[in-house]
């Protein structure tokens, strides 16, 4: 058995007039991500995570932002579609861990959704499935509220 790992990372400019979705989760609030899709900066994190465990390359191959075909797509369905193109190379997820590094709003209070959501979204049990958070202490474009930021890592196994 061999066992792999993938680290990602996203980050996304908030803005007026677009919804804060993180891990598939809205969360409410005044200003939301700025981009292509949906921009939902963890799970495009984690999304990069699962296609490094895997040697797959990273999210802007399978999903480029020129493609009409992704806008406002739904990432937490690009999510699942990583997850079954990991199972059908024979990989098998053990477990994933992310953080989302972010100002306002608090993520505590939405955390065991985002959970819930991811954990189906990749087929996995929620203990498997840990999401943090943490803020930018004022400092950078997190600290002045001009972003938000999220970083993965996932583990997979490969049977032989
Ligand atoms: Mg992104």
């Amino acid at each position: 058995m061999t066992t792999l790992t993938g680290i990602g990372y996203d980050s996304h400019r908030l803005t007026d007039g677009r919804r804060l979705v993180i891990g598939g989760v809205e969360i409410p609030h005044e200003r939301g991500l700025d981009g292509h899709s949906d921009s939902d900066v963890l799970a495009h994190a984690l999304i990069d995570a699962l296609l490094g465990a895997a040697g797959l390359g990273d999210i802007g191959e399978h999903f480029p932002d020129t493609d009409e075909r992704w806008r406002d797509a739904d990432s937490i369905q690009l999510l699942e579609a990583v997850a079954a193109m990991v199972s059908a190379r024979g990989m098998t997820m053990v477990n994933v861990d992310c953080t989302v590094i972010m100002e306002a709003p608090k993520l505590a209070p939405h955390r065991q959704a985002i959970r819930r959501r991811l954990a189906e979204a990749v087929g996995l049990e929620m203990k498997r499935v840990n999401v943090k958070a943490s803020t930018g202490e004022r400092m950078g474009f997190v600290g002045r509220g001009e972003g938000v930021a999220a970083l993965a890592v996932a583990a997979l196994y490969e049977p032989g």
